[in-house]
């Protein structure tokens, strides 16, 4: 098969768009189809300070390393978890990559904070990736606000939305059909949070990297037997091999059509939200559910959560 640009040897097929790359000419096209996704949905400019949510995995890298490319003022931010083994494996992945590249980079760890996850885990006894999520989009949100960051960006792709959307058309889930997608605006207590690679699918960034030759962490965290939509990714792998393209005319489409309809039958939507009383974080009740959760943990009752910090 030849490329579709240069006629030469094709090196990756992409069937979803009918087309097949050499692999200077895939860069291309990747690189492109992540200035497309931060130009279309006007994500930030060249004058934002961009903070980069780095987990140490292909696709946070992969972002990175095109957004420092296109000259962006670009920071790393690294949550590290506090898990034995896995948590110092991607805190060194990302280091390195950081400091190769000569990336400015900012590292939080949860532990010292009473929220390591293995601690949190004993804690509760439920699964424990929403509730990591939880945390992490706490200290992603704090950091970029207290920083002074314009623009949070995550490296959730194609296959990461997709599912998500998914499960919430499953359940009809109005509030977030009518407000969701890779750009949210920046709100009182919140940094804009953006998803550049909401165009390119996790075979792209893992080609993107085996390419650049960019290490990433492969083994999955220890907890991830909980982390959500697999089973929905896998229902959506067969969909698109029996018909490529439909992942990008699903996302498509409902940013085009379905989250208009939706945001037309929610106006105003949302709760009203106040500042939390320990922290400041915006939540619909007196505490944040972080400081709730650091309270939990340290078996202390709620009620006191004003006297922390
Ligand atoms: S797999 Fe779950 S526990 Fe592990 S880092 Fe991801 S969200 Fe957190
Ligand atoms: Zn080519
Ligand atoms: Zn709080």
């Amino acid at each position: 098969m030849k490329c579709r640009r240069c006629k030469e040897l094709a090196q990756i097929a992409l069937p979803s768009h009918h087309t097949a790359f050499c692999r200077d000419c895939f860069e291309r096209y990747f690189i492109r189809q992540i200035e497309t996704g931060i130009r279309r949905q006007k994500m930030f400019t060249h004058e934002d300070r961009i903070l980069c949510a780095l987990s140490g995995g292909k696709d946070s890298l992969a972002l990175m390393w095109v957004l420092s490319h296109l000259g962006y003022d670009v920071t790393g931010l690294h949550v590290d978890l506090g898990i034995e083994g896995s948590s110092p494996m991607a805190r060194g992945q990302v280091e390195a990559f950081c400091q190769d590249h000569d990336l400015k980079l900012v590292v939080v760890e949860t532990a010292p904070k009473g929220l390591g996850i293995p601690e949190v885990y004993k804690a509760l006894k439920r699964p424990i990736c929403p509730v990591c999520g939880k945390i992490k989009r706490y200290y992603f949100n704090k950091t970029a606000l207290e920083g002074g960051y314009t623009a949070l960006t995550t490296g959730h792709n194609l296959d990461d939305e997709v599912a998500r959307l998914f499960a919430n058309t499953l359940r009809w889930d109005q509030s977030y059909l009518s407000d969701q997608g890779p750009a949210l605006p920046a709100e009182a207590g919140f940094a804009a949070k953006v998803k550049p690679l909401y165009r390119v699918t996790e075979f792209e960034t893992a080609a993107f990297c085996f390419l650049k030759k960019i290490p990433h962490v492969k083994a999955p965290c220890p907890y991830s037997k909980g982390a959500s939509f697999t089973s929905h990714k896998a229902l959506w792998a067969t969909l698109e091999e029996k018909s490529p393209g439909s992942k990008i005319a699903f996302y498509d489409g409902f940013l085009e059509r379905g989250r208009p309809a939706f945001a037309a039958l929610e106006p105003g939507h949302g709760t009203k939200l106040s500042p939390c009383r320990t922290c400041g974080y915006p939540t619909s009740v007196e505490w944040c559910g972080v400081c709730r959760l650091k309270r939990q943990v340290a078996g202390l009752p709620p009620e006191a959560a004003e006297a922390e910090e």
